[in-house]
């Protein structure tokens, strides 16, 4: 037990694992797997290629807007120059009419709109005003353009006025009809134009569009009035004349730009676009950006929807399996919900129809289980009963049988009906009282006391035997007085009842019951104490009550049949019982290859004795012959009887001639030397015995005994006071 909690995980841990293992983990984990790997594997890729690739996007949109940019200007100065050219091939440029001019020019750029003004300066650099009467903007040296001219079909010029003010001014040579340079013509361009087709090349807020001329001047600037930083920055590159696109990030810069440095074809102008880094990067960043807040709704709304689906599908199969667990549980009034139809809702409606049926189920049981208790306390009870009656009849066939095999042997019957007295009452402690020989009191007999350690009965020996109980005196003696058993659970409270002197042990229960036969009561037997400190039951009087009767009537037959095979006098058996064992012994011996012997012997010169002393001492000394004899044999083995008159004869089992001639002797030197009482000085006799041995000589009782008598014969006729072992040589056998 201790090794499998010391081994066995921690509840959280188990916690943590049943979840781990559950449906509806496993289906928010498919679900967010199914939805959120792609999602991711995409963000991925895009924000690895697509960052890169919109960089480029954008560097290159740079670029052709650059591109795009000085193309457009291209064509706005080229479509300028077309002008330029017609106005110069003109009649009125020709014939120097400026009038003439002024019309047509105005007719060509009806709009007003590419053109700002255009006037017309002679050779005495004095403006010939065309288009309006605007005081002069550029300081053009006429001989400077002429020379510049003579090589190139126009200028283009770039100043800045009095007023701060940038302006762009296209200048060509007019030659009259004799082919003499005689004026410029001064098309001041219009800036808002040109800053129109350069601000449609501008994207985000950052950008800047600078136009600069061949000598690297700047032309024109958008948005307007800005500082020509990016310029100066780029003044290295732009004096290199290094095309193309660069990420700057020079000292000088508020932001690291982004600029894309271009020739404008034909002019020598150049476009300079430059755009700040960080808007640049700013897509690409808001793109990240945007990438990134896709993938976190996308989670978000990934985890709730596989939330609702697994709480819509895992939670009714939770329910479920709790249900079944509470069921296995024993808990049949467990029931689930049922939300929808589904196979899982379908399950639930089955479960709770099957709990129904098992609580059915489990009621007839239970029932049923009830009446099977009920019943089996009945056999129990019967069975109690029983036993307890099979305990009763053991003990009464136990006492019966004891006592047969006990025989005659009084002292050990009583013995034999205390222990079971006491057994039968399941008590601790017992005495019997016998009525004595004058019928007047009851003398105490035997206490026998339960032994828990040896789980025996023992004696107790030291009890006063000095105790008698006249009739009608104290529990015994109303028993004896009036036949009739007692039972005293309260004895202390009981008027009759009394402690004997020196009585130690205290008496808590006691039962007396007669021993009566035919209605006269001889003896009491006293059982006191239960073992288990209960008061005595009917049941339990009711045995005892049995078992005495029983016992009083053993007691009684044992009297009376010792009585008829017993000797009045000598209190020997009598030959008649005599030859009965006799001849079983024979049946024993034979069948189981046996020997035995048997002794006899007669008192010498009995008839004188008689005569001398009196039958009366004669009587005496053949009961102490008697007592020596027996006390000369083995208890409960050898057979002692009163052959016939002061004749006694011994049956010895498993004994031999030459081992009943050791006993012979022996009892013959014991009376030889025994002085008897009974008269005035001691007496003395002797005895003559004879020994005959089965099978050596004789196989019949009546033979073996009369050849017994033969070897008496012989012992008085060679004088008496003798043993000898019978010998065919002995000649005639007795007639006994
Ligand atoms: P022995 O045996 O030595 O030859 O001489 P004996 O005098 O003993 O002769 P026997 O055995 O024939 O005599 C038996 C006598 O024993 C007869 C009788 O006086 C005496 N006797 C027999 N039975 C009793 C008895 O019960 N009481 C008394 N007192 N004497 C008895
Ligand atoms: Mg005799
Ligand atoms: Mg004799």
């Amino acid at each position: 037990m201790n090794e499998q909690t010391a081994t066995a995980a921690p509840v959280w841990q188990q916690r943590f694992f049943a979840y781990i293992n559950s449906i509806k983990t496993k289906l928010i984990v498919s679900f967010l797997l199914i939805t959120l790997t792609p999602m991711i594997y995409i963000s991925y890729v895009m924000l690895r290629n697509a960052s890169d690739g919109l960089l480029n996007v954008i560097v290159n949109n740079s670029l052709a807007h650059a591109r795009k940019a000085s193309i457009d200007l291209n064509r706005f100065v080229a479509h300028q120059l077309e002008i330029i050219q017609l106005l110069r091939r003109s009649e009125a440029a020709l014939d120097k009419d400026a009038k003439a001019l002024e019309t047509l020019i105005r007719e060509h750029d009806s709009r007003h709109l590419s053109l700002e003004k255009i006037y017309i300066i002679n050779e005495q650099e004095q403006i010939v005003s065309v288009s309006n009467s605007n005081p002069i903007r550029h300081e053009i040296d006429f001989g400077e353009a002429a020379g510049l001219l003579q090589h190139r079909p126009f200028l283009l010029l770039s100043t800045v006025g009095a007023d701060g003010r940038s302006s762009v001014a296209l200048v060509a040579m007019l030659t009259d009809r004799k082919g003499f340079n005689y004026a410029l013509l001064v098309m001041e361009l219009n800036l808002l134009q040109l800053a129109t087709i350069v601000s449609e090349n501008v994207v985000g807020s950052s950008t800047r569009v600078y136009l600069l001329d061949e000598n690297n001047r700047l032309v024109l600037s958008y948005p307007e009035n800005i500082k020509d930083n990016d310029v100066k920055v780029m003044s290295t590159r732009i004096s290199a004349n290094e095309y193309g696109v660069f990420a700057i990030d020079a000292p000088g810069l508020a932001q690291a730009q982004l600029s894309s440095f271009l020739p404008v074809v034909g002019l020598g102008w150049k476009v300079l676009l430059s755009q700040d880094q960080q808007e640049v990067y700013s897509l690409v960043n808001t793109f990240q950006h945007n990438l990134y807040w896709i993938l976190f709704l996308t989670i978000i709304v990934a985890v709730v929807i596989a939330l609702i689906i697994s709480q819509n599908i895992a939670l009714p199969i939770l329910q479920v399996t709790r249900g079944a667990n509470e069921l296995a549980a024993g808990k049949f009034d467990v029931r689930i919900t049922v939300r929808n139809t589904d196979e899982v809702g379908q399950l639930a409606s089955n479960f709770n129809f099957m709990a129904d049926s098992l609580a059915g189920k489990m009621e007839e049981l239970r029932v049923a289980y009830k009446e099977l208790q009920s019943r089996a306390q009945t056999i129990e009870q019967s069975n109690i009963a029983l036993d307890r009656k099979v305990f009763e009849i053991g003990l009464l066939y136990q006492i019966g049988s004891s006592m047969g095999e006990i025989g005659l042997d009084l002292e050990r019957l009583l013995d034999v009906i205390m222990d079971k007295a006491i057994e039968a009452a399941n008590a601790k402690r017992g005495s019997l009282m016998l009525i004595d020989d004058n019928q007047e009191v009851l003398e105490l007999q035997r206490v026998r006391i339960w032994d828990e350690a040896s789980g025996q009965t023992l004696p107790i020996s030291d009890f006063k035997r000095n105790i008698n109980i006249r009739p009608g005196e104290g529990i015994a003696g109303k028993v004896l007085q009036t036949g009739q058993m007692l039972t005293i659970n309260d004895p202390d409270n009981h008027p009759d009842f009394k402690q004997y002197e020196g009585e130690s042990n205290r008496v808590g229960q006691l039962c007396c019951v007669p021993l009566k036969v035919k209605n006269v009561t001889f003896g009491v037997i006293n059982i006191v104490n239960r073992k288990d400190g209960r008061d005595f039951e009917k049941r339990d009087t009711d045995l005892l009550e049995t078992m005495a009767n029983q016992a009083a009537l053993v007691l009684d037959n044992t009297k009376l049949f010792k009585l008829a095979i017993t000797d009045g006098l000598t209190d020997l058996f009598l030959v008649r019982h005599f030859r009965n064992k006799l001849n079983e012994e024979l049946k024993r011996a034979r069948r189981y290859h046996k020997i035995f012997s048997i002794l006899f012997f007669d008192i010498d010169h009995f008839k004188k004795f008689n005569d001398t002393y009196g039958h009366q001492i004669g009587d005496e000394v053949l009961k102490q012959v008697a007592v020596l004899f027996k006390n000369s044999l083995r208890e409960d083995i050898d057979l002692p009887a009163r052959y016939g008159g002061e004749e006694m004869i011994a049956l010895l089992p498993e004994t031999d001639a030459q081992g009943a001639l050791v006993v012979a002797e022996r009892l013959r030197t014991a009376i030889e030397n025994h002085a008897f009482t009974g008269s005035d000085q001691p007496l003395h006799v002797t005895v003559s015995l004879g020994i005959a041995e089965f099978p050596g000589h004789g196989n019949d009782p009546l033979e073996l005994i009369r050849k017994a008598d033969t070897a008496l014969y012989e012992c008085k006729k060679h004088g008496r006071n003798q043993t000898s072992i019978y010998s065919d040589e002995m000649g005639v056998v007795s007639e006994k």
